[in-house]
């Protein structure tokens, strides 16, 4: 069966003062309908620019793409007209951000903005649109709907309006969702609730969701399978309970040790050591050995290629068998 997106090889550059700055190169990844995927890394890792690219936001200088095909359905966006890809982008696809705060208009209520989407892709009156509005409102559970449509995003709160933007994402049922970051502003209960909202929509409404992440942690339980991206490569894809059983990657390690354990207080905290490199100058062989605990002479010089590690598990790293251990739970289970 055709994936819903099918991304191939894609390579994404920005021109700089100092230089070309390699932001995506060669990714590779693809969801399904009713499937989450999860994009894990570091901020510079190219989980976002990579989100753009398919979004198109990245239609304009400086960003660019050198290389890749990003199929849609089995059709390729790159090679659409302009008019046909808007079209796809437009309805078929839709874009959730960290900040809904400055992503939504302040001078304009909730109701008129979500209102807006029907009138404008559906050609509703306004008073339909209206009604459709609190209908949305009701379904990303907002209490109090009815009542609330006629106020300003300022008005909500930070995770009141994370679900304002989930409500604009689905307002027109698209078939694929990019949600970048869209927790990291709230606290970690309303980050929790967002999340599970999400999932619940796209088990509803059987969309794709790719989900994007700096926070190993809050994807566990929403995700089907994750790619973990690093200095604009994917440096592990694996189904996602068993890169948290036992990754196939040093980085992907280095994440999981560094999610705080309710059951281990007081263990000292694994951070990765040393920074991400700057995308003007990616070390050669494999980008990760500046920091890397495994790292070898073969790993300065030799790029790895994306192993095959399992059924549906790649892993780019040369030793990925040292480093597929069974990570021991203190629960014995
Ligand atoms: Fe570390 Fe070498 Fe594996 Fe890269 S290839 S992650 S440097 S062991
Ligand atoms: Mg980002």
């Amino acid at each position: 069966p055709t994936a819903l997106l099918d991304v191939r090889d894609l390579h994404v550059a920005f021109r700089t003062r100092e230089g070309v700055a390699k932001a995506v190169n060669g990714v590779s990844y693809s969801v399904n309908a009713g499937e989450t995927l999860a994009v894990l890394g570091e901020s510079g890792s190219g989980k976002s620019v990579t989100a753009q690219a398919i979004t198109g936001i990245l239609d304009t200088p400086p960003g660019f793409i050198s290389k890749g095909e990003i199929l849609f359905k089995g059709t390729d966006l790159l090679r659409m007209s302009g008019g046909e890809r808007r079209k796809v982008r437009g309805a078929q696809m839709a874009m959730i951000f960290q900040d809904a705060l400055s992503a939504l208009n302040p001078v304009l209520n909730v109701g008129d903005q979500l209102g807006e989407m029907f009138v404008v892709h559906r050609g509703m009156s306004h008073k339909d649109a209206r009604a459709k509005a609190v209908e949305l409102m009701d379904r990303v559970r907002i209490p109090a709907a009815r009542e609330r449509v006629g106020q300003y995003p300022h008005q909500f709160s930070g995770g009141m309006r994370q679900r304002i933007m989930i409500a604009m994402a689905i307002a027109l049922e698209p078939e694929l969702i990019i949600a970048d970051e869209p927790t990291t502003a709230l606290d970690v209960t309303v980050q929790a609730q967002v999340m599970e909202l999400l999932a619940e929509l796209r088990r509803e409404l059987g969309m794709g969701l790719i989900l994007i992440t700096h926070d190993l942690g809050v994807v566990a339980d929403v995700a089907d399978k994750i790619a973990v991206m690093y200095a604009g490569r994917i440096v592990e894809t694996a189904p996602v309970h068993e890169i948290y059983r036992s990754p196939a990657h040093p980085y992907t390690k280095g994440l999981l040790e560094s999610i705080p354990r309710l059951d281990q207080k007081g263990r000292q905290l694994y951070a990765i050591k040393g920074l991400p490199p700057s995308l003007l100058r990616i070390p050669p062989g494999c980008a990760f050995h500046p920091r890397c605990p495994l790292a070898r002479q073969v790993c300065r010089t030799d790029e790895p290629p994306l192993y095959e590690v399992g059924p549906g598990r790649r892993s780019a790293c040369h030793f990925w068998k040292e480093c597929l251990v069974e990570r021991t739970d203190s629960s014995g289970a």
